[in-house]
């Protein structure tokens, strides 16, 4: 399972396997994946980047995902 999420400082959308400790964005930010928000899962790398990707482009759309 992949969680996406959102940096702190730069507002980017980033995801990271479930079970990762941390994560760093390419601003810099060293994210540690059980403080992060979790916005949504996806069940593969394939799929969570496709859903980054969407919320990057500013899919207002993907509100309502659970
Ligand atoms: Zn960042």
């Amino acid at each position: 399972m992949y969680l996406i999420f959102r940096c702190s400082r730069c507002g980017r959308y980033l995801y990271a396997e479930e079970g990762t400790g941390t994560r760093t964005c390419p601003c810099g930010k060293r994210i540690v994946l059980r403080k992060a928000r979790v916005i949504a899962r996806a069940e593969d790398a394939r799929e969570a980047g496709e859903m980054v990707r969407s919320l990057q482009l500013g899919g207002r759309e993907m509100t309502g995902f659970s």
